[in-house]
């Protein structure tokens, strides 16, 4: 029987903060959610190795670093109102719900919504909403958003998510075909100002328009 907790936290310290990330809410964030939740019964002992574990529908929860990676460059605070397309399992959701005031998360395949929504509230994320739906318009009916991130690579922004970030907003999201994305993170300067820096390489999932 693994002691998750003590894998947790040396997970924190070796994959997380020994590789550069400095924001302690991220690091306490990752700290606090029981990752082993978020994976297949089956996968539970590998929760905390340094890697994205498949769910189902040939999904993947992000590997810890990326997702800490994303959370720090989003720059949440207890004040943020954060957007996120691609729930999967929910496990970025609460993560970032550890240290924002809202998350609203977007999950295209209802039957992970559906498992997302469950799990998230039988764990305790009072502060996370999950929408079953396309997440490529975004969701305008609650922008503008402090940071939107998006768990799934486009080669394109969609336009919905620049519209709705906040001004002083960040997007992170992978950009680019799939096998040559890279993590991206966008500010909007002012009502019609962006500045856009690469991050990292990475692999995510495809963005898939339409309903699931
Ligand atoms: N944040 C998740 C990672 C999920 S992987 C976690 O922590 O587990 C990316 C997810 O994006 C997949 O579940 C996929 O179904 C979803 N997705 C793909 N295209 C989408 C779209 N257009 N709108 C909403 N979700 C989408």
């Amino acid at each position: 029987m693994i002691d998750y907790r003590a894998a947790r936290l040396r997970m924190v310290e070796y994959q997380i903060a020994r590789r550069g990330i400095r924001d302690l809410a991220v690091l306490e964030a990752l700290s606090a959610v029981p990752r082993e939740e978020f994976v297949p019964e089956a996968l539970r002992d590998y929760a905390y190795d340094d890697t994205a574990l498949p769910i189902a529908h040939g999904q993947t929860i992000s590997q810890p670093y990326i997702v800490a990676l994303m959370a720090e460059a989003a720059g949440l605070t207890g004040a943020s109102k954060v957007l996120e397309i691609g729930a999967g399992s929910g496990y970025a959701a609460a993560v970032m719900a550890e240290i924002a005031g809202h998350v609203v998360t977007i999950e295209r395949l209802a039957t992970l919504a559906a498992q997302a929504t469950a799990r998230l509230q039988r764990l305790g994320y009072a502060n996370v909403e999950v929408i079953s739906g396309d997440g490529t318009a975004g969701c305008a009916g609650q922008a503008p958003f402090d940071a939107i991130l998006s768990a799934a690579g486009t080669r394109k922004v969609p336009p919905a998510w620049k519209e709705q970030l906040a001004v002083g907003g960040r997007l992170v999201l992978p950009l680019g075909p799939l096998g040559d994305q890279t993590l991206m993170k966008i500010v909007r300067t002012s009502d019609s100002d962006y500045t856009q820096r690469p991050l990292v390489d990475v692999r995510f999932v495809p963005l898939i328009e339409g309903p699931g």
